[in-house]
């Protein structure tokens, strides 16, 4: 992610923290400060800030590792002010393995709140008396002990797509279709979400924005889950883009944006002497480098190499969420060893249009068939 700082690696997963975490510290030291507090006041706080979030990594962990054990990669775990986020390369879809996962987060809270517990032994005394404003060696591992506590809680509220959302949907998808129970647990998600937003508006903003994040990744999630339920059984074979326009990788830029006026196309693959497939290029990097580069340059210097095929029988749920379609770059798709088309995230996009503007979907696409 952009703008994030590179904490360190543990188990083959990089941690980063996003820049604006720092202006958390930068606001307790601002506020400590101001309202006159001594160096070690402020320097507790800061303490508690990162024993806080080293609690949130080791939640992160606790997803990423049980994700490992059914061979899930974890890409990276990112801090944000507002939590943290294990970055999966894929979700298990599975509802057991889903379920195992999600939870594992807060129970990783939950065992630090347990082992935490044996050394405080908190009295009720004790925590009703807590001062949240002043942070000191006496209440520390207190108050450490109820952040994970309120963690593990916190996560557990089924707002999807927070662990408690996702363990909701997990059991709801073992007994209906998983697109179905997605929906069914963004709904409630929502409903959640709103309930946050009207709680932050009188007690805390900081809820409006957890509301407004969840309400955000629950719909680009729950569309995403629509669509690979429509792409379920397809291949890219089914889709492949046989009329595509192409280029010579000798022809210059300024050749080249001949060709984009010349034509309808904004992607172009770009062919060897041999006439072999060897990259793609589309209309915005012809034009780009007609800005910045010499207009001799060949195309072969600015085309978006291929590094690889895809074979015709992959399927489409699988690619649509894979990395290498990542930015609509064309792929060459291959039948027996031989480019048969080209495929991008936009022919993915087309085709759903397709399937959902008409229940006839089938025959008018057998049209399109090469015989
Ligand atoms: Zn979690």
């Amino acid at each position: 992610m952009k703008g994030s700082l590179f904490l360190g690696q543990f188990a083959q997963i990089k941690v980063y923290v996003h820049w604006t975490f720092f202006i958390l510290f930068a606001f307790i030291i601002y506020s400590g400060v101001s309202a006159g507090q001594s160096v070690d006041a402020i320097a507790w706080h800061l303490l508690f800030l990162i024993t806080i979030f080293g609690c949130v990594i080791l939640h992160e962990f606790g997803h990423a590792l049980t994700g490992r054990r059914y061979g899930f990669k974890t890409k990276d775990i990112i801090l944000l002010p507002i939590g943290g986020l294990a970055r999966f390369e894929k979700l298990p879809e599975n509802p057991i393995q889903e379920f195992v996962v999600a939870i594992a987060g807060p129970m990783v809270n939950f065992a630090i709140a347990f082992v935490l517990y044996f050394i405080t032994q908190p009295s009720a005394h004790m925590i009703l008396n807590l001062d949240l404003s002043s942070i000191n060696q006496e209440n520390f591992v207190t108050l450490i002990w109820i952040v994970n506590l309120s963690l593990g809680l916190f996560n557990l509220i089924p707002a999807f797509p927070m662990d408690g959302g996702r363990i909701f949907r997990a059991i709801l998808s073992m007994f209906q279709p998983r697109e179905k129970a997605t929906k069914n647990a963004a709904r409630l998600g929502l409903l959640l979400a709103l309930g946050f937003i009207v709680l932050g508006l009188y007690y805390n903003p900081f809820l409006i924005f957890i509301g407004g994040f969840i309400i955000l990744s629950a719909s680009s999630e729950s569309s995403i889950v629509s669509a690979q339920a429509l792409l379920e059984g397809h291949k890219a074979g089914d889709i492949v883009m046989h009329n595509f326009s192409s280029l010579n990788h000798d022809l210059s830029i300024a050749q080249a944006s001949e060709a984009v006026l010349d034509r309808q196309s904004t992607h172009f693959v770009i062919y060897s002497d041999s006439k072999e497939v060897v990259g793609t290029v589309n209309r915005d990097q012809i034009i780009k480098s007609l800005k910045v580069m010499d207009h001799k340059t060949t195309l072969s210097s600015i085309m978006n190499p291929v590094l690889e095929h895809i074979p015709a029988e992959t399927s489409l749920k699988e690619l649509y969420t894979s990395q290498i379609l990542r930015n609509n770059v064309m792929v060459p798709v291959t039948e027996n060893g031989e480019v048969v088309g080209v495929i991008n995230l936009e022919n993915i996009l087309e085709f759903l249009a397709i399937k959902q503007a008409t229940p006839q979907w089938k025959s008018i696409l057998q049209r399109h068939k090469p015989t």
